[in-house]
């Protein structure tokens, strides 16, 4: 190669490095315990994000964390630009209230797209003597990790039933991811997960050792449900998990994916397209999200405003008017 080429491409090379430096961005999704869906589908937006990354420089990363509230208040802090999170507390965030109360609302929390439902699932132990959701005060239970949706949603449970810490056996506060270990080592009676299906942690925690799932039903859960957009009854089909042939009755919510008014639209907007242009391989990645339906996405469950990034892809895509 004669000389002057090849310096002209060194300098060209550093060029395009140094302009491909220039514009790389960062994201970071916060998601739930390894073995929950968030983790996995988490990893799922960012490798489709990923793929793209010569032609628009987003480099996507995921967390491990504590889940759904941990994940919105991280948004919040600019902590993270991403995070998955249960629909009740997207709403509540928005709005300032429940758990969200102190902070006031988060006015700057942008939804970008639902994802799979998520039913309130409680496992117990086959020798507990726990046959429905009403048999587990004076039991052991794990009642989640705070920070987590599940621990946020069961409180709320506990108040409309009247019960408190006090009236279970004892209350263990183990992460989502270290509960099925807790519940096979009968260090606790039952765990309580809002969670999709199938979950590596349910799995677990059913073939570890001999479990049921048991039903969440019963007129307060029916008078919450019914007072509250963000929450709907919802069965866990029979059969999916051993030691469970019938379907179980409970309620749940939604998950939600969510950013905040700091992230450019572009970067929303490149997110957006990852997914719901490959929607067909985003759905093979875990059998938690194969039921999606790309019209659900863009509307259920999303209390907070969807950001301009998600809007302006959805509508040029014809997804939305
Ligand atoms: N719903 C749980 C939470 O908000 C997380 C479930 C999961 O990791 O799949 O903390």
């Amino acid at each position: 190669m004669n000389k002057q080429l090849a310096t002209g491409l060194v300098a060209l090379g550093t060029m395009m490095g140094s302009a491909a430096m220039a514009q790389e961005t960062f994201i970071s999704i916060g998601t739930g315990g390894v073995t929950g869906v968030y983790y996995p589908a988490g990893g799922a937006i960012c490798r489709l994000v990923n793929r793209d990354r010569a032609e628009h420089g987003i480099r996507c990363g995921v967390e491990s964390t504590g889940g759904s509230i941990f994940n919105i208040n991280a948004i919040r802090s600019g902590e993270l630009e991403f995070g998955v999170a249960q629909s009740d507390w997207q709403y509540h965030a928005y709005n300032g209230t429940s758990r969200f109360e102190d902070d006031g609302p988060f006015e700057g929390l942008r939804a970008m797209f639902s994802l799979h439902p998520e039913p309130f699932t409680v496992v117990a132990r086959a020798d507990a003597g726990i046959t429905s959701f009403d048999d587990l005060p004076g039991k052991r239970v794990n009642i989640g990790n705070p920070g987590s949706g599940q621990r946020g949603t069961m409180e709320v449970v506990m108040a409309a039933m009247g019960w408190t810490e006090d009236t279970f056996g004892q209350v263990t506060e183990l992460p989502a991811g270290e509960q099925s270990l807790a519940l096979c080592d009968n260090n606790v009676d039952a765990i309580v997960y809002t969670v999709g299906h199938p979950s590596g942690a349910i799995q677990e925690a059913t073939t570890a050792c001999d479990t049921v799932l048991v039903n969440v039903d019963n007129d307060t859960i029916r008078e919450l449900v019914e007072d509250r957009d963000y929450y709907r009854m919802a069965t866990i089909p029979g059969g999916m998990y051993r030691g469970t042939d019938e379907d179980i009755t409970t309620f749940g919510v939604g998950a939600t994916f969510v950013t905040s008014d700091a992230v450019p639209e572009e970067v929303a907007f490149q997110v957006a397209r990852a997914i719901f242009e490959n929607l067909d391989q985003f759905t093979s990645l875990h059998p938690a999200l194969a039921n999606l339906d790309p019209a659900e996405m863009v509307s259920d469950g999303l209390s907070a405003p969807l950001h301009d990034g998600a809007a302006r892809f959805f509508t040029e895509a014809g997804m939305m008017d």
